[in-house]
């Protein structure tokens, strides 16, 4: 499993000071700008400059739920960093290393000490344990809320767990956010699936004031390609879930399929296309090809994906598209046919594997009234309070409802969807205290 490892190294603690003082600690910082959750990164390094670490994580829980993960997965060239004023002239501050010195400091020597209040503003159950549905869970609980999280799947993490390669964001450091945010006093069930083991009125019976969905998007869109139904086609993600239960020991080598010497195809130049590229190599695949039907600069997947997918030998053919998949006896293909450059080519190939994006699925909207939908299934919101969809006290967030695109994105969401449902339960309380007092 070291192919799997984690691949970025971390700052020692004198390489971290030593970064942390480089920073202006700017009166107007372009950092936060750039930062979708608003970070207050120079009030977190000025403190990490002169050794309060402590206090340096304590500022950035206010923002953020799930910091390891940030530190690992975000795109900082993109957001803080792409801003941080430093980079106009010189290199910009290393805030992503820096955040993630600070969070796994925090995790080996539990340098924060949160205090938890009163669980007494109200009940909220959330479905998913995703990115979206840790942050809102974080941010509740630490405004007073008694929060339960459902989760369909045996380990909590969603697509930090069971979609991102360990060698991007390792389980272990997932794990520790989870329990972080589960010693806020959040409590969370394994196992149980919303629409299939209980429904959301069951949980309204049960008490619970409001309902949050932060169930992502779990059914992989399908492009209508002759041959793709053929059992060498799979989905990206599903091929990444694969991995990830493979390298933590639940699945065995021959149930991950796809690896040993094969010619790979992958449809789609998203993060997940990286994913599944980089990760069908460390299985041992002799060549993996990404096809993607636009030029390089329109692609989806972050540039330091590319350039590491690049590295670690994956192909790529750009303004191209498979227009047949021939499958040969057994589980592999044949060979695939694509359109590139005005031309067809036949290529042999072993499996094609399809990231091009993924849709909700219906399981909670068909068992629950009054949650509308639009015509691809996305779950509609409303503006205020923020995050609720046409059902009173439901509310959505996320990938389900086709707003964000990335982690941080999500968590941005969530945190927003967080003060709806505090809004909307303050009014709740409101409400019910005047009927008792008449
Ligand atoms: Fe520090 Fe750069 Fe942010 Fe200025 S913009 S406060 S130098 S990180």
């Amino acid at each position: 499993m070291e192919k799997f490892k984690d691949c970025a190294e971390g700052f020692t603690l004198a390489e971290a000071i030593q970064e942390a003082q480089r920073c202006l600690n700017c009166k107007v910082p372009s950092c936060m700008k750039g930062c979708p959750i608003s970070n207050e990164i120079p009030s977190w390094i000025a403190e990490l400059a002169h050794g309060n670490f402590g206090n340096a994580m304590s500022i950035i829980s206010k923002r953020s739920s799930l910091p390891a993960v940030c530190s690992r997965v975000c795109a900082h060239e993109r957001q803080c960093e792409g801003h941080c004023v430093l980079g106009k002239k010189d290199v910009p501050i290393n805030i992503g290393r820096l955040e993630r010195f600070i969070s796994d400091f925090d995790t080996e020597a539990a340098i924060s000490h949160e205090s938890i209040p009163a669980k007494d503003r109200g009940r909220v159950a959330i479905i998913g344990s995703g990115p979206a549905g840790l942050t809102t869970a974080g941010t509740l609980a630490r405004l007073g809320y008694n929060v339960e999280i459902f989760e369909m799947e045996s380990e909590a993490g969603g697509v930090l767990m069971y979609g991102i390669p360990e060698y991007r964001l390792p389980k272990e450091v997932v794990r520790n956010e989870i329990k972080k945010i589960e010693s806020l006093g959040v409590n969370i069930h394994l196992n149980l699936m919303a629409g299939r083991d209980f429904t959301l009125d069951e949980l309204f019976e049960h008490g619970f004031d409001a309902v949050f969905m932060a169930t992502g998007i779990g059914k992989p869109k399908r492009p209508a390609i002759p041959g793709i139904n053929h059992t060498g086609v799979r989905q990206a993600i599903r091929f990444l879930r694969r991995v990830s239960l493979y390298e933590r020991g639940y699945m065995s080598r021959q149930e991950v399929i796809i690896g040993d010497d094969d010619r790979v195809f992958i449809i789609g130049c998203g993060n997940t296309a990286m994913d599944a590229a980089r990760s069908a190599l460390r299985m041992g695949s002799r060549e993996v090809t990404v096809i993607y039907h636009k030029t390089a600069d329109e692609m989806s997947a972050l540039r330091a994906e590319y350039n590491d997918a690049v590295a670690e030998g994956v192909k790529f053919m750009w303004n191209s598209s498979v227009v047949d998949i021939i499958g040969g006896e057994g589980t592999r293909l044949t060979s695939i046919t694509v359109e590139t450059e005005g031309r067809r080519v036949t290529l042999p190939a072993d499996f094609v594997m399809l990231a091009v994006g993924s849709q909700p699925a219906a399981r909670i909207v068909s068992t629950t009234t009054g949650i509308d939908i639009d015509d691809r299934g996305y779950v509609l919101t409303r503006e205020f309070p923020y995050g609720m969809t046409t059902r009173r006290g439901v509310f959505a967030g996320g990938d389900v409802t086709n707003r964000p695109a990335s982690v941080v994105h999500a968590m941005r969401d969530a945190m927003q969807v967080a003060q709806g449902i505090d809004d909307y339960v303050k009014a709740l309380k409101l409400m019910e205290s005047i009927e008792n007092a008449n």
